[in-house]
């Protein structure tokens, strides 16, 4: 199968996971910018960052034949400290117009402040003015309420919803997101968000149209063959092979494809690791 991980942050995982990865049939993946575990202090921390998972994360990658993008983005956690978080924003076109980036993301909310909402907004209507692919994350916590500020801003707004990942979603969002055109991404972790069994559940509840799965997989307790697992799940829980292929292969397709940049290669070949240079 030709599998897409559409959300992971390998900036925080080994080259084992890139075995793994490669082993299990994943071939392509996207890393949106995120929150590297400690608040930056500086704009060009963050251009480091941007420029890192641009170039030698792709690099790196590639090595294990393994097609990787980036999403470039101020992510909601950093967007607290305004002045910095706009100092980094009035730098961000030369990263957004990268032959490796495919969208804007992640950003939305963590705690639903009003900086974090200011913030969204700025990047959304960036995304939009440049017709780029979005990946929205929704709080861990105020997750409902999250949910309900980002879709109430993406239609005052009048962005195009079909170019917009909703990320993060449970049992308690879809009815949210699915008032829009928007994708639905489902995270699952293996102790906290959604294991297989409840997105085997929702599915069935809100449909498969335009959902996709990440492991979304950082410095946390995460698993980046999260989404194998899960497939591996519906297809045992009686949903077909056909929409299991949309969810890991079709959907992201998709969506990504918006982005001129993204030109899935699944053919790459792995460099042995005895050759393998630092
Ligand atoms: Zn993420």
């Amino acid at each position: 199968m030709r599998i897409i991980e559409p959300h992971i942050h390998m900036y925080s995982r080994t080259t084992d996971d890139y075995q793994a990865m490669w082993e299990a049939g994943i071939r392509v993946i996207v890393e949106p910018a995120f929150w590297l575990g400690q608040n930056r202090r500086y704009a060009g921390t963050f251009y480091d960052y941007f420029a890192h998972i641009l170039e030698f994360e792709t690099e790196r990658a590639r090595k294990f034949g393994i097609d990787h993008y980036a999403a470039i983005a101020v992510n909601p956690k950093e967007c607290d400290d305004l002045d910095l978080a706009n100092e980094v924003i009035d730098g961000i076109d030369e990263y957004l117009d990268h032959p490796r980036c495919v969208a804007v993301g992640e950003i939305g909310m963590n705690m639903n402040t009003e900086n974090e909402i200011a913030c969204f907004r700025r990047q959304l209507l960036i995304a939009e003015q440049r017709a780029m692919p979005v990946v929205i994350h929704l709080p861990h916590i105020p997750k409902k309420e999250g949910a309900r500020i980002a879709v109430d801003i993406i239609k005052a707004e009048g962005v195009t919803q079909k170019r917009i990942i909703i990320d993060h979603n449970t049992e308690e969002t879809m009815e949210i997101g699915r008032e829009t055109d928007c994708y639905l991404g489902l995270t699952v972790y293996p102790y906290s968000k959604l294991n297989p069994e409840r997105v085997s559940m929702i599915l069935r509840e809100w449909g498969t149209g335009q959902v996709m799965i990440a492991g979304s997989a950082d410095w946390g307790v995460s698993d980046p063959l999260s989404l194998i697992k899960v497939a591996d799940y519906l297809l045992q829980d009686g949903h077909d092979e056909a929409t299991i292929n949309g969810i890991l292969h079709d959907q992201p397709a998709a969506f990504y494809g918006v982005s001129p940049n993204f030109k899935p290669d699944f053919d790459l070949t792995p460099v042995p690791v005895s050759e393998y240079q630092r």
